[in-house]
C-alpha cells in the first residue's frame, strides 16, 4: 500500500514525501482511513511503530479545511487536541505535527511544564488549530484564560495507559468537560487494559478499534537477552558489554532517580560518555541531554521509565536494562525503544537473584520464554572479591545495596511516585508546573549529601498521644511536633541510618 492510495492531500503527501517516509506502516495503513471517515477510534500500538502519524495524518486530513493564512486569532481556534503523559512525548509529538503540516497553513504548538508559561501563551494567544499539550499545564492555561477549548472537533489521547498510570485521569475529565459533546476522540495505547477500556467507554462513542501487535507483545525485531549477575558487579558487567558490543548508542534503565545518577557518575568516572535523563531534571536539561544523545555526543543515556516515555531516537540500536522493571509492561515499553520502524535492536537485562520474580512475570505478559544466560566470569553467587572491575568498598556497598537498604538511604522506587500520583493527583497535577518538593525527593538528596532528613522517630507511633504530639521530646529541651524536620549528621546516627 502507497500513501497516495489512503487519498491524503498533496500538501500533506509533499510533507511526508519529503520525510522519507515511502510506504505506511501497518497501524497507518488501518487507522487513517477511519480517522479520516470521522469515527472514534482505539489504536492498540506499540510505541515505533508509526502512531503519531497515524493520527496527526488523517487530523490534518479533516482540518485542512479550516486552514486559513489570516493573522487573526479568531481564524484559529484550537481545533484539535493532543494530550501526551509527559513533556518528552509532547515535544516529540510537536515536532513530527509541524514537519507533516509544513505546506498547510494550519498552526501547531506544544504546552507543557516545568518551563515559562510566558512565550506558550503567547503563542496560544496569537491562535493555533493544533496543540499538544500535557494535562497539568493545559489546566494551568484554561485556569489564566489564555485558550479556549470550545471549538476542538478532535481529542486525542496519546499513551493513555501511561496517563491513567500517572494519575492524570481527573485533570482529563476536567479537559473532557470543556470540550465540546460532539467531537471524534482518539486513544492510543500501547496496552489495552480493563481500565483503558472503562475510559474508552467514558469518552468515546462507538470506538473502532484497531490492533497491529499482539496486547503486551514485544517487537519481533528486537533481540532479548537476559544476564544473570550479581547486584553489585551489574556495572562492571554493563562496562564489558558497552566496550565489547561497540555500543554507540545506547539507552540504560534503572528503576530510580538515584541509581541512575549513581550509575551514570560512575560510567563517566570509568571516562564513558554518559548522562542521566530523569524526573528531577530541568526541562531545559533533559532536552540538551536528549539532543547529545542524538548527536552522538553523549553514548549512554541512563534514564528512569517516566523520562524516557515519548524519546523518540529512531534506529537505537541498544537499550539495557540495568534493572528489571517492578511492572512487566515497563519492559515492553522500554524496549521498545529499540527496533523502531523495522529496524533491528538488542534489549539486554541484566538479572540479579532477587530479581528473578520480576523476570517471571516478563515470561509471563509478553508469552515468551527468555532464558537466563551468564556472561563469562560474571556467574552469580561468588564471594565478593576485589578485581579490577569492582573495587572491594564499591562492591561490598553494591551488595548492601541490593539487600534491601536502599529504602533506609531513602531512595525510592520512581513507580512508587506513579501510585502516589494515582492517589493524590491533587498533589501532583502540578508536578509539570512547580519543581516538586515532596519529602521523599528531599530524602534521596539528603541521602546523596550523608545527611539524613528525620521526619519521624521509628517509635512515634508509640509515642503519638490522641492530641497527636509525642509525649517525649526527642531532644532533651527541645519539643518536637508531628512535621518537624531536623538534619541530622550521618555521624551521629547509629549505623542503619548511614
Ligand atoms: P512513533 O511510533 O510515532 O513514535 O514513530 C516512530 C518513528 O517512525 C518516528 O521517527 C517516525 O518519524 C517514523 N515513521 C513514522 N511513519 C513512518 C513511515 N511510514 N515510514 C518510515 N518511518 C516512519
Amino acid at each position: 500500500m502507497t500513501f497516495a492510495e489512503l487519498g491524503l492531500s498533496p500538501e500533506i503527501q509533499r510533507a511526508i514525501d519529503e520525510l522519507g517516509y515511502t510506504e505506511p506502516t501497518p497501524i497507518q495503513a488501518r487507522a487513517i482511513p477511519l480517522v479520516t471517515s470521522g469515527t472514534d477510534l482505539m489504536a492498540a500500538a506499540q510505541t515505533g511503530t508509526g502512531k503519531t502519524a497515524a493520527f496527526v495524518l488523517p487530523l490534518l486530513e479533516r482540518l485542512k479545511k479550516f486552514a486559513s493564512a489570516s493573522a487573526s486569532p479568531a481564524m484559529h481556534p484550537v481545533r484539535a487536541l493532543i494530550l501526551t503523559p509527559t513533556r518528552e512525548l509532547a515535544d516529540q509529538v510537536g515536532e513530527n505535527a509541524a514537519r507533516y503540516t509544513k505546506y498547510l497553513p494550519l498552526r501547531t504548538t506544544t504546552v507543557y511544564g516545568g518551563v515559562n508559561m510566558d512565550p506558550q501563551t503567547a503563542e496560544l494567544r496569537r491562535g493555533v488549530e493544533i496543540l499538544i499539550a500535557t494535562p497539568g499545564r493545559l489546566l494551568d492555561h484554561v485556569g489564566q484564560k489564555t485558550v479556549m477549548l470550545n471549538k476542538v472537533d478532535i481529542l486525542v489521547l496519546d499513551e493513555a495507559d501511561r496517563m491513567l498510570d500517572m494519575g492524570f485521569i481527573p485533570d482529563i475529565r476536567k479537559i473532557v468537560a470543556l470540550l465540546p459533546k460532539t467531537r471524534q476522540t482518539l486513544l492510543f495505547s500501547a496496552t489495552f487494559s480493563p481500565e483503558i477500556k472503562k475510559l474508552a467507554a467514558e469518552f468515546m462513542r462507538d470506538p473502532q478499534t484497531v490492533e497491529v501487535a499482539r496486547q503486551n507483545s514485544t517487537n519481533a525485531d528486537v533481540e532479548q537477552l537476559v544476564y544473570e549477575v550479581d547486584a553489585y558487579r551489574k556495572r562492571a558487567l554493563l562496562s564489558r558489554l558497552i566496550r565489547q558490543r561497540d555500543m554507540s548508542q545506547v539507552i540504560v534503565f534503572c528503576n530510580t532517580k538515584l541509581t541512575a545518577d549513581r550509575l551514570t557518575r560512575e560510567l563517566q568516572r570509568e571516562g564513558l560518555a554518559a548522562e542521566a535523563i530523569h524526573g528531577d531534571k530541568a526541562q531545559s536539561a533533559r532536552l540538551e541531554t536528549l539532543a547529545a544523545f542524538k548527536s552522538g555526543e553523549v553514548k549512554v543515556l541512563v534514564a528512569t521509565d517516566v523520562a524516557a516515555r515519548g524519546l523518540d531516537i529512531s534506529e537505537l540500536p541498544f537499550v539495557v536494562n540495568y534493572e528489571l522493571p517492578h511492572s512487566p509492561e515497563d519492559y515492553v515499553h522500554r524496549i521498545g525503544r529499540t527496533g523502531r520502524a523495522g529496524a533491528s535492536g538488542v534489549a539486554i537485562s541484566l538479572m540479579s537473584p532477587s530479581e528473578t520474580k520480576f523476570h517471571e512475570q516478563i515470561e509471563k505478559l509478553t508469552r515468551q520464554k527468555l532464558t537466563p544466560q551468564q556472561a563469562e566470569g560474571f556467574a552469580p553467587g561468588r564471594a565478593v572479591e576485589p578485581s579490577a572491575d569492582a573495587p572491594r568498598g564499591r562492591a561490598e556497598r553494591d551488595a548492601r545495596h541490593d539487600k534491601g537498604e536502599r529504602a533506609e538511604r531513602g531512595e525510592r522506587h520512581e513507580r512508587s511516585d506513579r501510585h502516589e500520583r494515582r492517589d493524590k493527583p491533587e498533589r501532583y497535577e502540578r508536578a509539570d508546573r512547580a519543581p516538586r518538593g515532596d519529602r521523599h525527593e528531599r530524602a534521596d538528596k539528603a541521602a546523596e549529601r550523608k545527611v539524613i532528613r528525620v521526619d519521624r522517630y521509628p517509635q512515634d507511633n508509640r509515642l503519638l498521644e490522641d492530641d497527636g504530639r509525642p509525649d517525649t521530646p526527642r531532644i532533651p529541651g527541645r519539643r518536637r511536633r508531628p512535621g518537624d524536620k531536623r538534619e541530622v549528621s550521618a555521624l551521629l546516627l547509629p549505623p542503619r541510618y548511614k
